[in-house]
Parts: C-alpha cells; structure tokens; sequence
C-alpha cells in the first residue's frame, strides 16, 4: 500500500517525505540530507536498480522496513546523467531553511525542504549532462479544435542555449516535424496524449513523450501566460500566432517554470517557422539516410560526423540544426553557399578566424547556468573568452567587405556588450575555481578592499610561520608544527614524546592550552594564535564576500545584456559553420552547388561523403565518381527517372543515398562532394532504402516496406526527390516485380517527380520502351574467369544478369552450394528461354553427388568470352588482330 500521511506511526521527517512525494508521484524524488540525497521506497528501488548501487533500510514506515539509498551531494551530477539517460525524471528536494531555525521551532521540528527543481531531459543545463555538440530541446505540443478539424502546433526550446522556436504542423507531418527536431522530451496536454489517433505517433516515441495536465496548454490563457514570462504587455510585438502555436508556447513555459521553479532561464522570444520553408524529410528517410545518427544510434558513421568541421559547440550544434532542416528558398540557399564561397576565396582570414573561434567557450550555455543560478566562475570565464576571441575576430574583418549573412553575423558581433566585456577582463583572474564559494576568483587590483583582506590574510600567514620558527626555538622541538583544519582551526602540534616540554603550569608552559591528543601527537594552542587565527577568517570572509558581491554585479550585467550575447553567440556559430564548410569543401574537393527553382537535378562526378571517407581511411582504394542527371529533357516539364540495375554489392544503395545526401546538402547550403550540381529545389525527399527492422512494432519487413510505398506514391509531388531500393524483395518474385512494376508507372504518371529506383528485377528495364522519362542505368561489372569483379560505375543501359551466384561465392558460400546454385541457375534460365516448366530442376544431381565431384576448373568458354568482350575489332591494326587470334586459341 503506497505511504499515507498523517499515520500516527510515521515520524515528521517522514510525513515530510511522503507529503513531498505526493506532489511529484512522476519523478524520483532526491531528498536531501546532510551531504547526501536519499531516496525511499519505491524510489530507492528503481534508483538503485538504475545506478547499480547498494540499496538499505532506514527505520520503519506503518512496522515496515523503509528501503532507502542515497547519492552524495558532490557526485550527484554523475547520478543525475545515468538517471536522465534512463528516462527517468527527478525532484531535487533542498533544505530551504538553515537547520539552525528549525531547532528554534522546537526539537522536533524538521528542516524545511521544497522541491526546488524538477531535472528532466529536455530541461537540463550542466555541461556534464549536456553534450557539447548536441542541442537539447524541449518540445510542447499544442493541438486546438479549428471547425471540425484540429490544427496543431510545436514549441521548442533549449534552455540550456535559450532558443524558441515554434512552427504550425498537421497530424499527417507531425511525427516528420518532431524527428526534424530531435527533441529529448516531448510534453503533451494529456487528452492529446490518450488520443487514439495519435497513438502510434506517442508509441514510436515512446519515454520521450509525456503527458501534462491540459491547463498548461490552455490557448485563451496562454497570451497572458507569455507576456508575464517575457515582462512584456503582449505578445503581439513578437508576432501574430496561431491558437495551436499560442498552445504550444504556453505550454513549453508553463513547462519550464513548473521545472525550473523560482529561476528563469534567459529564453529569446519565439521565432516563428514558416512552414514550407524547409525541405520535409519523413522519418523513415532521416533514420535511413542516417543524417546526425546511424540507425544503430551512433553519433559515428553518420552525415554529420563526416562533414563537421566546427571548432565550437555552438557551430556544431548550428550545423547539426541546418542539416536537419534544409530550405527550400533558393534565395536562402545562395546567401548560405555565399558566405561558404567567402571563406573558400578568403583561405587566410578561414584560417584566422578559425584559430580565434577555438579559444570561444560556450557562451549561452554559460549564460543560461549563470540566469539560472547554478553558475560558477567558468561560466563568467565563458563569456570572458568568448568576448576576446569576438574581440579578435571583429579585427580580423574590419577591412573586409563580406556578404550578406557574414556581414549581419559581425553587425551581431560587434554588438556584444562592450562594457560588459571590459568589466570581467578587469575583474576575473586567469584562473578560475568551478565554484563561487571557494572565492579567488576576483584579479588582485580590481577592488581595494579585497586586495588589503587578502594581504592581511596573507600577511596574518606569514606572522604564523614566524610563529612556528620561534616557538621551535624556545621550546627546542624541531618537529613543532602549526597546522590547520576544519574542526579545530590553527593548532600547535607536537608528537606525543615532547609533551611534557608544553604540559605545566608553570611559566612559559602555561601559554599553551590543551586542545587535543591524538594517539602519537597532541594538539595545543595560545591565545596569541587564536587572535591570528579569527583576524585571518575574518579576513577570509570579507574577501569571499567581496569577490561574492562582485560576482553577483557581473551576473547581473551578463543576464541583463542576455539579448545581446546570445545574438553575438549566434553570430560566432555563424562564422564558425560557413568556414568549417569552407575548409571541408577545400579538403574534400567539394564544389558550389547551383541550387535555383528548376526542375533540374544534375550532378557530375558526385560522391557518397561518409562511404568515401571511410574508403579513404580503410584505403580500400578510391571511390568511384558517378554522374546522375534526373533534370527534364528536351521540353518535357517534369524530371526524369532513373531505373538503376546491378547486382548486390555493385554500388546500388551507395549510388541512390548519395545523391540525395547531395540534395540535402546543397539546400542546408553546403558545398557538395561533386564536381558539379545544379539543383532545383526539392520539397519533399522520400526514400525506401534498406531494412529497417521494425519486427518490435509487430510487422514484417515487407510489411513496412509497402507501408512506406504507399505514404511515398501518396504524397510525393512534382518538386520531391524519391529514391527507392529494391522495392517487392520481400515478397515472391512475381508478386515483388509487380508491384515494383506498377510503382515505377505511377511514379512516371503520377507523381512525375524525379527518381531513383534501384532493382534487381531486370524485366523491368523493358519499361524504358514505355516510359518516356524513364532511362535504364546500370552498375557496371567485369566477369573475369568467373568472377565478378565492380567497377562501381552508373552506366548507361541495364544489366543483364544478376550475378548473385558470383556474389553468393565472394561471400564465402561453400563451393558445392555455389555450384548447385550455378546449376540450377543454368537449368532455370534454360526453361525460361525454352518455356519449359522449372520441373527439370528437380533432375539435377544432389548435392551428395555434386560433393563428390572435383570442384569445376573455370569453364574455359566464358574466359574466352570474357577475353573477346574487350576487343574491339574497329580499333586493332591486322598485326594486333591476329596476336588477339592467337591469345584466344590459346585460352580454349
Ligand atoms: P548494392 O546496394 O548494389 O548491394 P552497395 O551500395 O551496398 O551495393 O555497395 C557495396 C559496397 O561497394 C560498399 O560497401 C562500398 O564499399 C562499395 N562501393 C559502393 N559504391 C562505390 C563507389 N562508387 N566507389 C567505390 N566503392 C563503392
């Protein structure tokens, strides 16, 4: 039976406890004693569980044990991340009052405590729980009634950074608009959240998704709710928003306030996405395309992980941003690709102000920790760098006359706070302490007071070491010692054979005051070292809270100048993302994209980014180039189809997923991995690709697969880029070449955009007859002595086997299933041709007869086709003719 309060067995401290819980029944609750956090009940249980460690008992609750386990105070960061990582959501409960009142109320009264934070994913701001790279969002969900439809809203933010945004959405794209994102927690009103027909957008999302009293969403309350938080009288200056948005606004900050409680992090005012305005990716394509994260969920292996050049945080979380959302304006585009091209033109100045950027701390994330009370010295330190490395850059481009988006990204720079920037240069020293209670973190020379208490504490030291060295001298213990510590302050401390030198009343002996023996040693005083002793703590005190008072102006001044800090923060990422593209473009041999409103898709020499670099570092040999060209011919009005053919492992996926990873590049405004593109901007991007394992979900592989057909024949319009692998493999041949077949003519009659549809189904490219738009191209191959060897390279025309039995036997298939398979190959491309039934299959010898026989030598005939392939008649003189007659006579 869960606690109850008010039981007579319970103990106040307890009723405390249970009384707390109650308030907070979804999070763990970490309650603080002393220096540790403990946990009870069932919360001790799945924390101790979570963290691997020891679970106890600590008294009895209604004649039962209470489990118990706790974490100390200084360590709890460590905790909190495993716990967070695990989904869980925690209540850090403090003691809000100093003990010492308490025992005023009476001797049995309890320190008071209250929740004073709720640490959930989306609302974390250490650095320890946050990575560097990684923006960490918080996403509301707004939903109203509109007529008889719903219109829908997202909210997201990075308290950590302070970002805001919001965006319209529909039920259809909302599960594609939350992957775009990537939030780490998604709060939903909670009959949103019990909707059936938003259940499998929930169920995908699983822990990340949480539902939340509805009156945090509350639209008619919401304007209210927004310009209290923002000290604003309304929130029409910031824009006009829909009720869905306003939902979702509202929701995000009733959100962060019932989290965050008294504190209130630096967030800027919602800016507002069009929607439209960026390239839709449905989900099943960003998991495959395996943009940020491979599908195994590694940061490793992905797009990003090949393109990111950032020196800062802030950059890399820019990058990471854009790519997970392209644009669609052209406009937009080029004034991205312009300031890349700048940095390509400008390698020096790409230089130095890559030098200057390394030296930028994270200057929002700072920011927000200092807003929110839980900064230390570093973080004033942070924005210290970061307003030196801006100071640096802005001389860097003093003279330079820079394009559109670089130029507002130093108008932003040059923005910064000079004052402010002056201020902690004066006032902070070089080295930093994490926390503000240890104090020295004040330069000597920035404030009088403090310098002539650190000199008098210092000064108070030095007298003590004199000490020491007299008292040596007039007692004639050389192993006489002043020391310190917490309990007993400044101490005299001979070894416990010298004692009788310093016991006695008599004379000198009676200056020292017994304090302590220890087991070897004892301990003594003098009235001349106590009076040092409180003149150095007082000393210490009032220089601690000078440098406290002072930390608190600089404080203040950061949070007041928030605007203006994070804009040039913002700039900095600006900078550092256009010339990490820029010297990416450089090393790798990119190229400027041409990306305008055609219906064009023409790429030359184009790469797959991660498959060559991972090529490059295996040196597994160079990769091949390949051309893909889907743009309209002659006068047709709408872009082609390719329908690629080759055997497995020839290049296939590679070929499709690179170009539309050049897509998205070229509209995240990047340069390409091609020697030349022209683009026209892609809406909507689909893909079929691979097999993504959603067994879990209870469906069979070809079940996803036609699930996600359907949702691309469906939606794809004249401006989408669709590329699909193997459509119908899982099925039985003829029904997989069907459905195959009439997708690629409704893609040609229907959604007219340009593809990619990569087969194994040859009988398909017979199509190319029919299809106006529609042009085979085929992976290359050498078969040599057997083997198949890929050259990697998109040709025109169609294959015209499928080589699987070669392929089947470069996988190291044993050699009597291979030559079974090529016979019954043989026998079944016999009946096809002849149509006969596949009856004579069962005619052929058994593998315990193949077994026995010899393995096959490399039937000489195909070498000698293999060798007559490559000659060509047209270009030998006589002489080399009849060498090539003699070479193949040899061969038989
Ligand atoms: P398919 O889809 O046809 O089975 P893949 O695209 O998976 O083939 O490619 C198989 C392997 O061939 C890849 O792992 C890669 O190492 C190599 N490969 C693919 N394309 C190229 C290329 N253009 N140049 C060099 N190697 C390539």
């Amino acid at each position: 039976t869960p606690p109850q309060p008010g039981v007579a067995t319970v103990t106040p401290m307890m009723e405390q406890f249970i009384e707390i819980k109650a308030a907070n029944p979804n999070s763990l609750l970490f309650y603080r004693m002393g220096d540790f956090y403990e946990l009870f009940f069932d919360d001790a249980e799945k924390a101790s569980r979570a963290l691997g460690i020891v679970l106890t008992k600590r008294g009895k609750h209604q004649g039962h044990d209470i489990p118990m386990c706790g974490v100390p105070v200084h360590a709890a960061d460590d905790y909190l991340q495993k716990l967070i990582g695990q989904g869980f959501r925690v209540a850090v409960c403090e003691q809000i009052e100093d003990p010492a009142e308490a025992k005023k109320r009476g001797s049995k009264s309890v320190v008071r405590r209250d929740v004073v934070r709720l640490v959930t994913p989306g609302t974390i701001t250490e650095d320890k729980l946050l990575a560097p790279s990684e923006s960490s969002f918080l996403m509301a969900l707004g939903r109203v009634k509109g007529g008889s439809e719903h219109s829908f809203a997202i909210a997201w933010i990075d308290i950590s950074t302070g970002a805001f945004r919001v965006a319209e959405t529909t039920g259809d794209r909302l599960l594609a608009d939350i992957f775009r994102v990537d939030p780490r927690e998604l709060i939903v009103a909670e009959p949103v959240f019990h909707d059936p027909d938003l259940k499998p957008v929930f169920d995908v999302l699983g822990r990340v998704a949480s539902p939340q009293p509805p009156s945090l969403f509350d639209s008619a309350s919401a304007t209210g709710r927004i310009a209290r938080f923002f000290e604003v009288a309304t929130p029409d200056s910031f824009g006009t928003f829909s009720r869905a948005e306003l939902s979702a606004i509202s929701g995000a900050i009733a959100y962060v306030e019932k989290t965050q409680k008294a504190e209130r992090p630096p967030l800027s005012r919602p800016e507002r996405e069009e929607q439209g305005s960026t390239l839709f990716i449905d989900p099943a394509t960003r998991g495959n395309l395996e943009l940020l994260r491979t599908l195994s969920g590694s940061r490793e292996g992905s797009l990003f992980k090949a393109i990111d050049r950032t020196v800062t945080g802030g950059g890399a979380r820019l990058l990471a941003d854009r790519l997970m959302a392209p644009l669609t304006d052209p406009a937009a585009i080029g004034a991205r690709l312009d300031s890349v091209s700048f940095f390509r033109s400008e390698v020096r100045l790409c230089q130095a102000v890559r030098m200057s950027l390394k030296s930028v701390a994270d200057m929002p994330r700072a920011l927000s920790r200092l807003a929110l009370n839980r900064g230390g010295p570093r973080d004033l330190g942070a924005l210290r760098a970061g307003f030196e490395a801006a100071g640096a850059i802005a001389e860097t481009f003093a003279a330079t006359a820079l394009p559109w988006e670089l130029a507002g990204a130093m108008a932003a720079i040059n923005a910064l706070p000079k004052a402010l920037a002056q201020h902690l240069t004066q006032a902070l020293g070089e080295e930093l302490p994490l926390l503000k209670r240890d104090g020295g973190f004040v330069r000597g020379g920035y404030h009088p007071e403090l310098d002539e208490m650190r000199a008098l504490r210092d000064e108070s030291r030095k007298v003590i070491a004199g000490l020491e060295r007299s008292l040596i001298e007039e007692t004639g213990i050389r192993s006489l010692k002043i020391r310190h510590n917490n309990v007993l302050g400044y101490y005299i401390e001979v070894t416990a054979n010298h004692h009788a030198v310093m016991t006695g009343s008599d004379g000198a002996k009676a200056r020292f005051i017994h304090r302590q023996t220890m087991a070897n040693a004892m301990r003594f005083t003098t009235t001349e070292l106590a009076e040092l002793e409180t003149k150095i703590a007082n000393a210490a005190d009032r220089a601690l809270s000078i440098e406290l008072a002072a930390f608190d102006a600089l404080t203040a001044e950061a949070v007041g100048a928030a605007e203006a800090i994070r804009a040039g923060a913002d700039a900095l990422a600006v900078l550092d993302v256009s010339a990490a593209l820029a010297f990416l473009s450089e090393s790798e041999a990119w190229c400027r994209p041409v990306v305008d409103s055609s219906l064009a898709f023409e790429i030359s020499g184009g790469r797959h980014p991660v498959v060559e670099q991972a090529l490059r570092r295996s040196g597994e040999g160079p990769f091949v180039a390949n051309d893909c060209d889907l743009s309209p011919e002659g006068n047709a009005k709408n872009g082609a189809i390719w329908l690629l053919t080759g055997p497995n492992m020839g290049g296939k996926s590679t070929f499709l997923r690179q170009n539309a990873l050049i897509a998205i590049l070229a509209q995240t405004g990047s340069f390409v991995p091609a020697a030349s593109a022209h683009i026209g901007v892609v809406d909507r991007l689909f893909s079929r690709v691979g097999a993504s394992d959603d067994l879990a979900r209870g469906r069979s592989t070809f079940m996803v697969e036609m699930v996600e057909t359907a949702a691309i024949l469906n939606q794809a319009g004249e401006r989408a880029l669709v590329i699909l692998d193997e459509i119908g493999r899982g099925t039985a041949t003829f029904d997989g070449l069907s459905i195959a077949w009439a997708a690629v003519e409704y893609l040609h009659e229907k959604n007219r955009c340009r593809a990619i549809f990569a087969t194994h189904f040859h009988e398909m490219t017979s199509l190319a007859g029919k299809l106006a738009r529609l042009s085979n191209v085929t992976m290359r191959v050498k078969e040599w002595e057997g083997d198949v060897v890929f050259l990697h390279e998109v040709g025109k025309g169609a294959a015209d086997r499928s080589y699987g039995v070669q392929v089947a036997r470069l996988a190291g298939l044993p050699e009597a299933v291979v030559d079974r398979a090529k016979a019954v190959l043989h026998q079944l491309e016999e009946g096809e041709v002849s149509g006969k039934t596949n009856r004579l299959v069962d005619d052929l010898p058994l593998f315990s007869v193949a077994m026995k026989r010899e393995a096959p030598k490399p039937v000489k005939s195909d070498a000698v086709g293999a060798a007559l392939g490559e000659i060509n008649p047209d270009e030998m003189t006589p002489k080399e003719a009849l060498e090539a007659l003699y070479r193949l006579k040899g061969l038989t």
